[in-house]
């Protein structure tokens, strides 16, 4: 029997805890659509237990609660097929997919969870409740799987900055690790809405990895942060004569996405939203500032 054969797919709470083995698990959330940077954490998912043992679960839920009125809620990719044919032979021993029903059976919860100051930031201020929607569901998704370990990417880092938040806030038992960011060769960090663009719009993109690369280049050659700052806005370039519009690319502290000032020496973010079209794309970098 090969490791893709063992794959059970369930799409309900009540087929999913008799799935779950005693002992300790590893749990991948994703919204499906899955590409290389998911399949990362899978990865580190592995990785972790061939160490330890135990079991390893994905979820793929396009999550209601997390996209704005505007947002692309009903067109975002749902492709489950190929996404638990690329799963297969990698380790993985459950994929969830639950229903809408299923994980929200009564309806849009009424209790839900509150991110604080960092949840109105940055990504928060631009899309009101986002990360209410993403901290309900992940707690969700974790009272359900009851992982050991959850892996998510450094590519949502405010995502992963409020998960960890609430973990250390609510004293969950899992640990949350880091996955890097998985890019394109010329750059571009793997994301499923970039599918949305179109040819000329994916080169207009590639402007915010080449930002946030000339920025953390800066800091390692010992800028500041004032520096690192103006050095990733000039490699940005000449936002709508390019074609995209900035909604911002600041140096944050990573763990409450504060903007730094001149005067700070240690780790930092460097984090740079864009919009090419209709199409929104994010972008960070891990810095250390000793200038
Ligand atoms: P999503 O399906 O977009 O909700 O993403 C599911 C998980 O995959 C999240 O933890 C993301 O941060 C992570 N992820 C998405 N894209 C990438 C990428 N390019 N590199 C690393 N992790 C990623």
């Amino acid at each position: 029997m090969t490791e893709g054969a063992r794959l059970l797919v369930v799409h309900t709470w009540a087929d999913l805890r008799p799935a779950l083995r005693p002992g300790p698990r590893a749990v991948v959330m994703t919204m499906g659509a899955l590409h290389q940077g998911h399949l990362d954490l899978v990865a580190r998912a592995q990785q972790w237990r061939a160490a330890v043992g135990g079991q390893v679960v994905v979820t793929v839920f396009v999550n209601p609660l997390q996209f704005g009125p505007e947002e692309d809620f009903e067109a975002y990719p749902r492709t489950l097929e190929a996404d638990v044919a690329a799963l297969a032979g990698r380790g993985v021993d459950v994929v969830y997919a639950p229903s809408v029903v299923d994980l929200y059976p009564a309806g849009p919860p009424l209790v839900r969870l509150n991110p604080g100051p960092v949840g109105e930031v940055f990504e928060g201020a631009i899309r009101p409740g986002h990360f209410a929607g993403v901290l309900t569901v992940v707690h969700k998704l974790l009272g359900r799987t009851q992982p050991t370990v959850a892996l998510f990417g450094q590519k949502d880092a405010q995502q992963l900055a409020l998960v960890r938040q609430m973990v250390a806030d609510l004293d969950l038992a899992v640990r949350i690790v880091a996955v890097p960011i998985r890019r394109e060769a010329d750059g571009l960090a793997l994301s499923s809405r970039n599918r949305y663009l179109s040819a000329p719009q994916r080169t207009a993109a590639l402007a915010l990895p080449r930002a946030v690369a000339a920025g953390a280049a800066a800091a390692a050659a010992g800028a500041g942060v004032t520096t690192v700052r103006q050095a990733a806005w000039d490699a940005l370039g000449n936002a709508s004569s390019d074609g995209f519009e900035t909604d911002y690319l600041e140096v944050v502290d990573p763990s409450d996405f504060t903007v730094l000032g001149q005067a700070w020496r240690g780790p930092a973010l460097l984090i740079g939203a864009i919009r090419v079209g209709t199409t929104r794309l994010i972008d960070n970098a891990p810095l250390t500032i000793t200038g």
